[in-house]
């Protein structure tokens, strides 16, 4: 059963209802916004904008706290829908969708003015006497936020605390498999008192996304698939508009033999399993020396046999979001079997229960030449292989299109880093699941197929604007200038030969 399907729609909307994978039921309908509401919408947008540019940061910074307050106000709100739309387990409801953007909002409301400040100085060299500069942040404008399924809430309201405390409006194309969350986000904003157009949902599929970009936005955040990404990279590119791209991953765990293996036990099925699998940053591949193999194996199997699942949502892994990532997870699942992989717990989808549920699941004799190992499964699955020894492990870890995160775990933190340094990977945790998410001081993006530009803390709110640099002469009379002179040509060369042909003087001059 498709819990997407599009539907008969009255009007020249394109319909869609929508299922929970938990009980297969409808949760509701919605329709398309067209090309002339999404342009609409961005009109509109860029109106509010310019009176939000004139507000300081305080004020912005009042408004964002006050989306804060509603968060909190309306959590067992936002749980539930999340719950049901999703499927995912209430704790990870409670962790991902409101304390986290309960986390980044009130960072960026408490620092990104600071971020964001005005930056005076004086050029270096001999230009310190004559010039100084002022770098202003100014917004970009209207901002085109087109977001995924796994995160609707957080994903959503990271971004959007940044591009408003930059000074920009919003609009937010929302994942047409997790609509009504955006419904529910933009009633808070409603809540708090944001003004009017400054943030807006235009609900829609692809089409849709792609005709926001379409729509004359000033910059696109756009966080989904890396084959999406491409098309919206090349969107962007004709637009020569600027974008930022995080795209999917196929993390790498490296374990190494000195490492606290039931630290890094707990490590592996958590980091396998969280928000069942559906985590851009989820570990996906497990490399372990052969001089550890067994225990850690055994350690591992033992932790994930314990996981729950249930159709409350009381559980440990909630349900598959929904049926097109299941047919990812049993394809790679049925091609690494084919291949020779052994199943040590779990392995087939979860009939037991009504919905889309598959189980955590422990996989060993996996290879490089299996799908697990290569694409993005995005599945709660547990895949180790064995290796000689953290050489090759590294190897391994960056044989990879994907780059990420990835996590190293060893009670030898000075060896940890040195590994972390030589992944070629966006990011990296020592002794713990991915979590650059979620710290916004550490910049977040991905390198090769993961992504394009940075986000996050002061990098990623900084991405939201033009830097724009005033120079301001302070010299009492004009300097240089018309007419041209013979002797005013060489004594700009006599002025190079002095200046740059002495190594002292030229390191004093720039
Ligand atoms: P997706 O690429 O299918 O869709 C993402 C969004 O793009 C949706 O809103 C969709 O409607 C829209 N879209 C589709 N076609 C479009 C087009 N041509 N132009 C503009 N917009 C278009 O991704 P998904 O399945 O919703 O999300 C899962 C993926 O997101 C996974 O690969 C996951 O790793 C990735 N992800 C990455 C991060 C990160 O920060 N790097 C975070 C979460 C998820």
């Amino acid at each position: 059963m498709a819990l997407f399907q599009a539907i008969p729609s009255d009007g020249g909307h394109r319909r869609y209802d929508v299922k929970s994978p938990v009980t297969l039921e409808s949760i509701g309908q919605f329709d398309c916004a067209t090309d002339v509401e999404v342009r609409s919408a961005v009109e509109r947008a860029r109106k509010a904008q310019r009176e939000w540019a004139t507000r300081s940061f305080e004020q912005r910074a009042e408004v964002l706290w006050r989306l804060v307050d509603a968060i909190v106000e309306r959590q067992d709100d936002i749980v539930d829908l999340v719950m049901k739309e999703t499927g995912k387990t209430r704790m990870e409801a409670i962790s991902m969708e409101v304390m986290a953007p309960c986390m980044q909002i009130s960072h960026y409301a408490k620092r990104g003015g600071k971020y964001l400040a005005t930056v005076h100085k004086r050029p270096s060299g001999i230009l310190r006497f004559s010039k100084k500069i002022s770098l202003v942040y100014q917004p970009l404008g209207v901002v085109g936020l087109i977001t995924p399924w796994n995160g609707p809430v957080a994903l959503a309201a990271n971004p959007l605390a940044q591009a408003l405390m930059a000074g920009n409006a919003v609009v937010h194309k929302p994942s047409e498999v997790t609509p009504f969350s955006a419904v529910l986000l933009k009633e808070l904003t409603v809540a708090a008192g944001f003004p009017t157009d400054l943030y807006q949902v235009v609900q829609g599929d692809g089409q849709t996304g792609a005709a926001l970009i379409e729509a004359g936005v000033d910059k696109v955040s756009f966080t989904g698939s890396v084959a999406t990404g491409r098309k919206v990279g090349e969107a962007c590119g004709r637009n020569l508009i600027p974008v930022t791209l995080e795209l999917g991953g196929k993390d790498a765990m490296i374990v190494c033999r000195d490492a606290d293996l039931d630290r890094a036990a707990e490590g592996a099925v958590r980091g396998s399993c969280f928000n069942t699998g559906h985590y851009c940053c989820g570990t996906e591949r497990i490399y372990v020396p052969e001089a550890i193999y067994e225990p850690f194996v055994a350690k591992v199997v033992e932790q994930a046999k314990q996981l729950k699942q249930v159709e409350s949502g009381d559980g440990d892994v909630g349900a598959v979001f929904w049926d097109k990532q299941m047919d990812i997870i049993e394809a790679h699942m049925a091609d690494a079997k084919a291949k020779g992989a052994r199943v040590l717990v779990g392995g087939e989808r979860n009939r037991g229960l009504s919905g889309y549920f598959y189980p955590a699941t422990v996989v060993v004799d996996v290879d490089h030449d299996m799908d697990l190992m290569r694409r993005e499964t995005f599945g709660p699955i547990v895949a180790i292989q064995k290796v000689r020894d953290e050489e090759e492990a590294l190897e391994l870890a960056n044989d990879s299109d994907y780059g990420l995160s990835g996590n190293v775990w060893t009670q030898d933190l000075r060896k940890g880093e040195a590994i972390a340094a030589r992944m070629v990977t966006g990011s990296v945790s020592v002794n713990d699941i991915a979590v650059t998410y979620g710290i916004p001081e550490a910049p977040f993006g991905g390198v090769k197929e993961s992504g394009v530009g940075m986000v996050n803390g002061e990098i990623g709110i900084r991405g939201y604007c033009h830097v724009h640099p005033i120079i301001v002469d302070t010299t009492k009379k004009a300097q240089g200038g018309y007419p041209y002179t013979r002797e005013g040509a060489d004594g700009l060369q006599k002025m190079v030969r002095t200046v740059f042909g002495n190594r002292l003087l030229r390191k004093l001059f720039v």
